[in-house]
């Protein structure tokens, strides 16, 4: 340590100030637990990040039952389906009729807002734009946090329970020793190459388009502003691409018999989002727990990233809660095991979603019509809509 390092007690340690930190912050301190959030990024850079943009009616519940806003029901868009394209033609896919549920079409920078303002609200300590984070000691009953605040000071968190909410390239699962720890992990062939215009939607719901061409993902942010995807090789350099590139290669993977066209506009981001499915096995080491991203990695394709990170900090808010309440670890004891059950569940979840939609360079003309069955199969069954509609909209917490 330092010499000079200010030693702050506190019962819960945070890394990581995206929606799982918050959220469980947020959480904890309605109970009464204190706690700690420290935040490499700035609330300015953190804002205007874009990322995942559905929420599973359990992460609705999550921001309004638990009072942090209820912004998502006015500003948000309920969406009750997705339209599946193959072969130029729409497949709509009625999450209502099919398991009476709904998602919500709420950006994460604007859940982030939301999370941000009500800490700040009920006075929480969140310690943005905070450098050389480490966390240590995580196997003895005093597991510490170190980091160096945005004016050059340096603190030492002394805590009991230490989470790392960290992200996909935190630094907290890679503190835990080697042999503690089982790395499942997948790299995909493909990408996507994601962009942000300014122009009306172009549909009212999100759009998943399988083509000879590649996978298309039209979706949506407000009344002005669309977000849209095309798959596209790993390494492909955005940058290169001009506007009526993108636009002519977004137009042609929806291009079919009902003349669908692509509403456009000046392009304002483009980027290019790799896929990898990772899940940290256990999501715990000692006294430290991993929610969120820091646990576990999902392609964008079924929308589950953000939302299983805030299934994951409910069942850990319970057993957190549980242990200050009781002294017992019987829940913490149970926490990788229940969060994993879900984990896997999306897991399997978005790799067949990116199976099923995305077309692989390599494959033979057998496995490009074996999946176009696979659609068919999806789209023409009942029991194959409502496995769709059951996962997309998000399985109840807890199960
Ligand atoms: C570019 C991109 C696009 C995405 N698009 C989609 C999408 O379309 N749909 C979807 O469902 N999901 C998407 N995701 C995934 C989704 O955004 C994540 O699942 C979600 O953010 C998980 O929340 P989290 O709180 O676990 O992690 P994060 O949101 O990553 O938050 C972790 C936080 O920890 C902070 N941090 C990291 N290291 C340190 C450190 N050493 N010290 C202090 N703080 C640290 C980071 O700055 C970050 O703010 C996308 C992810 C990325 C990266």
């Amino acid at each position: 340590m330092s010499a000079n390092a200010q030693i702050i007690k506190t019962q819960v340690g945070i890394v990581g100030g995206g929606p799982a930190g918050l959220m469980l912050s947020h959480l904890l301190a309605k109970s009464g637990i204190e706690n700690i959030v420290v935040e490499k990024r700035d609330h300015e850079t953190i804002k205007n990040t874009h990322r995942a943009g559905i929420l599973e009616t359990g992460s609705v519940k999550m921001l309004t039952d638990t009072g942090v806003d209820g912004r998502v029901l006015t500003d948000g868009y309920e969406h009750e389906g997705i339209d599946l394209r193959f072969r130029g033609e729409s497949h709509r896919i009625n999450f209502k009729e099919l398991v009476d549920a709904s998602v919500y079409l709420y950006p994460q920078n604007e859940v982030f807002v939301d999370l941000a303002a009500a800490r700040e609200r009920d006075g929480g300590d969140v310690r943005y734009s905070v450098s050389d984070t480490e966390v240590l000691d995580m196997a003895t009953d005093t597991p510490k946090i170190r980091f160096t605040d945005a004016e050059g000071n340096a603190f030492e968190i002394h805590c009991e329970i230490l989470v790392g909410a960290d992200g996909s390239q935190g630094i907290c699962k890679w503190a835990i020793p080697a042999e503690h720890r089982t790395d499942n992990f997948i790299e995909y062939p493909f990408a996507w190459f994601g962009i942000l215009t300014e122009a009306p939607p172009s549909a009212p719901e999100l759009i998943y388009s399988n083509s000879e061409h590649g996978f298309a993902l039209i979706s949506q942010r407000n009344e002005k502003v669309q977000r849209m995807y095309f798959q596209a090789d790993p390494n492909e350099d955005a940058s290169k691409w001009s506007e009526e590139q993108i636009w002519d290669e977004l137009q042609k993977r929806v291009d079919g018999p009902d003349g669908l066209q692509l509403k456009r506009g000046p392009i304002f981001e483009q980027m290019i989002l790799k896929f990898r499915s990772y899940v940290c096995e256990p999501m715990r080491y000692g006294n430290m727990f991993l929610a969120g991203d820091a646990g576990h990695t999902v392609p964008p394709t079924g929308a589950k990233g953000l939302n299983l990170a805030f299934a994951d900090v409910k069942v850990l808010f319970e057993a957190i809660d549980s242990y200050f309440a009781t002294k017992s670890k019987d829940l913490l004891d149970g926490y990788s095991e229940k969060a994993l059950r879900r984990v896997w569940k999306a897991q399997n979840f978005s790799y067949w979603m990116t199976n099923m939609l995305h077309t692989r360079k390599d494959a033979n003309p057998f496995e490009t019509k074996r999946a176009i069955g696979e659609l068919d199969t999806v789209v023409n069954s009942r029991y194959g809509q409502q496995y769709l509609a059951e996962s997309y909209t998000g399985w109840p917490h807890g199960l």
